[in-house]
């Protein structure tokens, strides 16, 4: 499949669509889903323009790991979850809905998440959570 420069992660990138951001570097966006499966469910991309993990480069694929790593940690302290959920899906047969790659950082179980509401969260509690997530990676 080759990739979308329109899709909805890419118009994010391009600030053409607002998102709520939790950690920003050269080569690395997060931010807050906006459908969450559970409070503090957190979207970590690339900027490299890939489809899915096959697409990614092998140094992308190594810094995007990392990246997740440190966020995921500051979603744990900032949501006082016991365990954290990593998962990353790869074609629509897998049920990706997005394509360019992103990993999902779900507080709790996946087991135990809700079903995707099909609505946008409040956007206010998401800026709280996000602002607490901020915080715990300044910290880190
Ligand atoms: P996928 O099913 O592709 O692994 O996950 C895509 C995720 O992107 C879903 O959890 C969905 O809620 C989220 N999402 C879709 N559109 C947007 C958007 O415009 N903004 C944000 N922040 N998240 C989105």
């Amino acid at each position: 499949m080759s990739y979308d420069p329109d899709n909805i992660f890419a118009k994010i990138l391009r600030e053409e669509i607002p998102c709520i951001k939790v950690y920003e570097d050269a080569s690395t966006l997060a931010f807050m889903d906006i459908m969450p499966q559970a409070d503090g469910h957190t979207l970590v991309i690339p900027k490299q323009a890939a489809v899915d993990l096959f697409e990614l480069s092998a140094d992308a694929a190594a810094d995007l790991i990392q990246k997740v790593q440190l966020i995921a940690g500051a979603v744990k302290r900032a949501t006082q979850a016991d365990g954290i959920t990593l998962f990353q899906l790869n074609g629509a047969a897998a049920g990706q809905t997005v394509p360019h790659i992103h990993f999902h950082i779900l507080p709790g179980s996946i087991l135990a998440a809700r079903q995707h509401a099909s609505v946008n969260a409040d956007r206010e509690h998401l800026q709280t959570i996000a602002t607490d997530i901020r915080a715990a990676l300044a910290d880190s």
